[in-house]
């Protein structure tokens, strides 16, 4: 498996517009757009950080992964993404190593990339994402 960067940092928030207050105003980072992930009832927001962003979660359904998560744990960093080469590769070599997954095959997230989940049990609690971007 080859992991080639931190793709980037999801942050669960109450809504992206008040996020935008301290990463946009006061950090300084761009937005870059907005996108609703209709499936995964989620609504992302871009600030790209040099090679990586932050991305902003805000829940686009009231028993989605992420109002259940703000529920639970409040507005935070929700999960790590790497960008890796291979993303079938990199999920197959993890299942050899016995690593639980939360997705077993790629789905489509924002911008279309492959991504898949590693469950945080596996990974001393930390929410993991892979993702593969052509
Ligand atoms: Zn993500």
């Amino acid at each position: 498996m080859k992991i080639l960067k931190i793709d980037h940092l999801g942050i669960a928030v109450n809504s992206i517009d008040e996020g935008k207050t301290f990463w946009s105003d006061i950090l300084g980072l761009d937005f870059a757009g907005s996108e609703t992930v209709t499936e995964q009832k989620v609504t992302t927001g871009f600030f790209p950080v040099g090679a990586s962003e932050v991305e902003l979660l805000e829940s686009a359904a009231p028993d989605g992964p992420i109002a259940k998560y703000l529920e639970k744990k409040g507005p935070g960093i929700q999960h790590v993404a790497f960008r890796v080469e291979n993303i079938e590769d990199a999920l197959a070599e993890l299942k050899d190593k016995g690593v639980k997954l939360i997705d077993q095959k790629p789905r489509i997230g924002a911008g279309g990339a492959k991504i898949a989940f590693l469950h945080p049990k596996a990974t001393g609690g930390v929410l993991v994402e892979l993702c593969e971007r052509s």
